[in-house]
């Protein structure tokens, strides 16, 4: 079932989505050649830890990090590893959620270490302005389909593949709540958005086909081409106009 936040409940969001934000830029400030996302990890959680929250992720379903830290044809849910070493040219996602006062935030973003390819930068950007083609439907009276379909009209006429297997989701008390919000689907169907939603708009770019596999891990969801991904994520909340980004902060 849908939850609708109160103006009170919106405010606790709020302070979880700017804790969330924060966090992704103190792992923007560790990503260097030569850091182990171990390394990532604990600064995320440091942070988290300081400002009185806790990191969502962190024994979720099991996950045994803080962050998902995904690098290069890794698409999501990357596990930090002590062995795992960032390199020059990679480009590595980082997915972060912090809880405090009964709510979560969510939010995602995608860095180059040193130099990238052009390839890559070029990736970035158009994941980030799909994100931002689908924020700008996410307004009272659309529909989820509204924002997929922003989303994926964008993205795949430019030849990018769309990740239909992992999908935005509603946010609030719990990390995932109802609705699903896909980054594919059709204008003017699925659910109908209301003020006091609040939805993770999270598109997952491939820079070659939409499909993808999970490791062995059980987590880390791949390329199946082995390209390259990019991810990026707000945790947003829908007025009668312009949305909020809870969670973004600069
Ligand atoms: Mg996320
Ligand atoms: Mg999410």
């Amino acid at each position: 079932m849908v939850q609708i936040k109160n103006s009170e409940q919106l405010a606790k969001m709020r302070k979880a989505g700017r804790i969330t934000g924060e966090a992704i830029l103190v792992a923007r400030e560790h990503i260097k050649v030569g850091v182990s996302t171990k390394e990532i990890d604990t600064a995320i959680r440091n942070y988290i830890e300081k400002c009185g929250a806790k990191p969502s992720f962190l024994g979720y379903g099991g996950f045994p990090g803080s962050a998902c830290i995904s690098i290069n044809n890794e698409v999501i849910h990357g596990i930090p590893s002590a062995k795992r070493f960032l390199e020059e040219g990679d480009i590595v996602k980082i997915d972060v959620g912090a809880y405090i006062g009964g709510f979560h935030g969510d939010s995602a973003n995608t860095f180059g270490v040193g130099k990238i390819s052009e390839e890559a930068e070029k990736l970035i950007a158009v994941t980030r302005e799909s994100f931002f083609r689908g924020v700008k439907m996410a307004t009272g009276g659309k529909r989820i389909g509204d924002i997929g379909s922003a989303i994926c009209g964008y993205a795949e006429d430019l030849g990018y593949g769309v990740v239909r297997k992992f999908v935005g989701h509603g946010i609030g008390r719990e990390l995932h709540e109802d609705p699903e919000v896909p980054n594919f689907g059709t204008a003017g169907r699925g659910a109908r958005l209301y003020p006091g939603m609040t939805i993770a708009i999270e598109p997952m770019i491939n820079a070659g086909t939409r499909d993808v596999k999970i490791l062995d891990d059980g987590w880390t969801v791949i390329t199946a081409d082995g390209s390259l991904a990019a991810h990026y994520e707000h945790t947003v909340a829908i007025t009668d106009g312009e949305p909020i980004l809870l969670t973004y902060v600069e």
